[in-house]
């Protein structure tokens, strides 16, 4: 009797990495774990890559991702990256590998990419490993992002793997997983960074080449290779431009934008200590080892910018710095555009006079950072509130919610409740209906707060018990008001 083939192996695999050559990776070997069982599995991906997801057991996911059968070669890819403003050479995919690249429905190429897998040569003394918590909590953080239209990475299953592992920030012994992510690439800005650190510029080229060919069809339209790169810079720099207008409307902090954690395509990935901002706060920090505060929350579009400033040397080897310069010009209004966009959506309006938009974004936002609410609360609380008669009445706006604790408060609600009341004198008849239906469809019922999180894990590390992650994860996949 044969075994029935597992349709995750039989998936349309296209190595275009791997047909760049060894310059760009290292064959490695996956760890083998004491046991597998499946935590969570995303069947949308499996649906989105063609499969029918009710017919790939969780046999089959652990054979492809605990057990590692039947796939090869699995690539430790190579990188360096700024870390904290610092150039680290000694990086790399120290605990994860490309397991595949898969064309889609879609026609577009997905990486499948792994973290938690095990040793490669660039763990440098780290074991390789993923703790299950740190694998929970990047489900979650990609499933909010995703529901939240934010451009990211998802993942495809979380394996648990049976080791006891231990960390400074977790109570240890703690679980172990491998987590299997699916994204554009996994081609970061720190690639090419380490291409120039070992003076390649054909190697810069050649990898170039490849991002602009398979993620940047736009750009493939020149002939001229000047005209071709220089298209390419413009859109990354848009991409990332409204990739981080995203996470500001959505109250998310990466946490650690290092340029190894910057994909080439402008899409987000790789949640570690990763918050949703509770109390909107510009000084908020995610990761508690970033004691100077470098990627705190405010500090994100900047930080973005400088990373792909920073990028500039690299790709200068093949390019013209004078017509970069130009495209990151485009950054900050593509990006101050953007965010002013999706703030809007946030309050209910599609598009305001000019000038008006912009001040009712920024009255919001200082009212936010003065009265005693969270950045989500406010937003679930205006979507649940809302009513056309506020029109008439700018008194009942947000009042059962919104009290002002002192008179400068009391002045700053008061001014806000006119902005907002002013907002809505310039929508007549059905345009009004229109805000109730942009907040709902904005604005998530469910955001992944710390928490949140923790309420979650507790059930997990006491009792095994993961129903409440998976009715959390439920919850945001269904974000809004129906
Ligand atoms: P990250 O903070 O996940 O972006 O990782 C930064 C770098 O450290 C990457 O090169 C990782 O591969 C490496 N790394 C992180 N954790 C481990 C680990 N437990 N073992 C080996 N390498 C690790
Ligand atoms: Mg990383």
């Amino acid at each position: 009797m044969t075994a029935t083939p597992n349709p995750i192996l039989s998936l349309n695999y296209v190595p275009v990495l791997e047909s760049l050559g060894d310059d760009y990776y290292d064959v490695v070997a996956a760890a083998e774990f004491p046991e597998q069982v499946l935590r969570f599995r995303n069947d949308a991906i499996l649906q989105q890559l063609g499969l029918d997801s009710a017919a790939v057991s969780n046999d089959q996911l652990v054979a492809a991702f605990g057990k590692f059968q039947g796939r090869e070669p699995l690539l430790a890819l190579r990188y360096h990256g700024y870390q904290f403003g610092e150039y680290n050479p000694f990086l790399g995919d120290g605990r994860g590998f490309l397991y595949g690249q898969v064309r889609s429905e879609d026609g577009q190429i997905y990486d499948f990419g792994t973290k938690g897998s095990g040793t490669t040569p660039y763990s440098r003394g780290g074991d390789g490993r993923l703790t299950l918590k740190g694998g929970v909590r990047e489900v979650l953080a990609a499933e909010a992002l995703h529901a939240a239209g934010v451009r990211t990475s998802r993942t495809l299953c979380l394996v648990e793997t049976g080791e006891a592992l231990w960390r400074g920030d977790e109570p240890s012994p703690t679980r172990s997983s491998v987590m299997v992510r699916f994204s554009r690439s996994h081609i970061r800005f720190g690639t090419f960074e380490r291409l120039d650190y070992l003076n390649r510029p054909d190697l810069i080229q050649k990898l170039l080449e490849h991002v602009i060919d398979v993620y940047y069809p736009s750009a493939r339209l020149f002939t001229d290779p000047q005209e071709r790169y220089a298209q390419f810079y413009a859109e990354l720099v848009q991409r990332t431009a409204e990739l981080v207008a995203q996470w500001m409307a959505a109250g998310f902090c990466h946490g650690v934008l290092n340029t190894d954690n910057m994909s080439i395509t402008g899409e987000s990935f790789d949640y570690g200590p990763y918050a949703f901002i509770d109390r909107y706060d510009r000084k908020f920090t995610a990761a508690y080892f970033d004691y100077a505060r470098r990627y705190c929350f405010g500090n994100q579009p900047i930080i973005c910018q400088w990373n792909l400033k920073g990028l500039q040397k690299p790709l200068k080897q093949v390019m013209s710095e004078a017509t970069m310069e130009s495209a990151l010009a485009d950054y900050k209004p593509c990006y101050e555009q953007h965010y002013q966009q999706l703030m809007l959506r946030k309050l209910g309006f599609d598009s305001l006079p000019e000038g008006e938009g912009t001040e009712l974004v920024a009255q919001t936002l200082n009212l936010l950072e003065n009265v005693e609410i969270g950045y989500h609360e406010f937003f679930a609380g205006l979507t649940a509130q809302f009513s056309p008669d506020w029109q008439a009445n700018p008194e009942a706006i947000f009042s059962a919610t919104l009290q002002a604790s002192d008179a400068a408060a009391a002045a700053q609600l008061n001014d806000w409740r006119q902005t907002y009341h002013r907002a809505l004198l310039s929508l007549a008849g059905e345009a009004l209906e229109g805000v109730g239906d942009r907040l709902r469809h904005t604005n998530p019922q469910t955001v992944p707060l710390r928490p949140e999180i923790e309420a979650v894990w507790e059930p997990i590390t006491v009792e095994n018990d993961w129903q409440p992650f998976y009715d959390l994860v439920e919850n945001i996949r269904q974000p809004f008001w129906d």
